[in-house]
């Protein structure tokens, strides 16, 4: 069904500045159709965003392969992501880390994303229901750490949880349709801070869940 579409997609990737190999042969590798919901199959290799329930979405694929290649992970690292959605991106980092550990703070989200990568075989994730601006205390510290949706403010918690050297891509910006990704590498006294792209994510909520929610 989506040969085609795929390989138009993995071109367009190519085209936007795509170099990295292994992350584009992830792409390719990894079925979005199984990670949006069946009435949006037709559109999985479109390059957008895509309603996944609760008001959340599963990213754009230019802006899950751009960050991917930006967080320059490697096979032997230990890798954290806040903002579990369905799923797509873990499975994406899954194949280029050692282990990976997500945090949810939908339940039912989190649950159907542990679903969909058992199907596929995908043994090295480790799911949490939580809030992800605490990060993984117990965990820490990872080697790199990625957030899909924008905080207001930079989550200091989350650079502390980071490794020397280690590098977080965080969407930052108080405006609902304009962050921007921020490159962070963890310094002997502190950070350096650098501006990748402009995105459009799901707001980082801090807190707990209201129980109505879900
Ligand atoms: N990476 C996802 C896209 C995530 S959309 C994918 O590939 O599909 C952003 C997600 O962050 C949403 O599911 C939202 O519920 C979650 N989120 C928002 N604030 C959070 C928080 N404080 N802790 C954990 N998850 C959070």
């Amino acid at each position: 069904m989506s040969g085609p579409a795929k390989q138009r997609l993995i071109g367009d990737l190519r085209r936007a500045g795509i170099l990295d190999e292994r992350v584009l042969a992830v792409m390719a590798a990894v079925p979005r159709e199984t990670f949006v919901p069946p009435t949006f199959a037709e559109r999985a290799y479109d390059n957008m965003a895509l309603p996944i329930g609760y008001g959340q979405t599963i990213s754009q694929p230019l802006v899950v392969a751009a960050m991917t290649q930006a967080l320059d992970v490697g096979e032997r690292m230990k890798v954290l992501e806040i903002g579990t959605g369905s799923g797509y991106q873990a499975a994406i980092l899954s194949r280029l880390c050692r282990r990976l550990y997500t945090v949810e703070r939908f339940k039912m989200l989190s649950k159907e994303a542990e679903r969909r990568l058992l199907d596929l075989r995908i043994h090295n994730v480790v799911f949490h229901v939580g809030d992800g601006t605490k990060g993984w205390t117990p965990q820490a510290p990872f080697d790199r750490i990625i957030v899909t949706a924008a905080a207001g403010e930079m989550p200091l918690a989350l650079i502390d949880q980071l490794a020397l050297g280690g590098v977080m891509l965080v969407p930052v910006g108080p405006d609902p349709v304009n962050q921007t990704v921020e490159r962070i590498v963890k310094t002997e006294d502190g950070y350096t801070r650098e501006e990748i792209m402009p995105v459009r994510f799901v707001p980082l909520v801090a807190g707990a869940l209201p129980s109505f929610e879900g």
